[in-house]
């Protein structure tokens, strides 16, 4: 399945798609998303609502299922400033699939920008919803945490 564009938002139906978009969005960056992953709770639930302040560098998601919430890749250095807000999809739902991905500082494998991409469970669309640039080391050690 590819994406679709229907009036100014993209749908998708798989996480393949969230993390093209996601990709696509990175490139217009000029930082390139790299490396990516999608977020599972500890239960092994994938959809969650997603909070996120994007000037702290703050994301939290609530998995549906269990309830626990989780602070996404660097986040716990931040979240003491942060006012995070949640997200909402113009379809009004509030359930996502989360795909996380990050670009690194060129010839390394460290973080040098975080995205953070949705895929709504209702109407499919997908989009990034937060993105911010952080020097928060290992790519792989980070997206363990998403
Ligand atoms: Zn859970
Ligand atoms: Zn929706």
């Amino acid at each position: 399945m590819a994406l679709r564009k229907k009036g100014e938002f993209w749908y998708g139906t798989t996480s393949g798609d969230t993390q093209a978009e996601l990709r696509s969005y990175s490139v217009a960056n000029r930082h390139e998303a790299v490396r990516f992953a999608v977020s599972k709770c500890d239960c092994g639930c994938r959809t969650f609502a997603l909070q996120t302040d994007e000037e702290a560098g703050v994301a939290i998601r609530t998995c549906t299922d269990c309830g626990q919430e989780h602070l996404m890749g660097d986040s716990a250095s931040n979240v003491d400033e942060a006012a995070p807000e949640a997200h909402g999809c113009v379809c009004e739902n509030d359930v996502f699939e989360l795909v996380s991905g990050v670009s690194v500082h060129e010839g390394t494998h460290h973080v040098r920008w975080y995205y953070i991409a949705c895929r709504c469970v209702e109407c499919n669309l997908v989009g990034v919803f937060a993105d911010w640039k952080c020097d928060a080391g290992d790519a792989a050690a980070f997206l363990a945490k998403v």
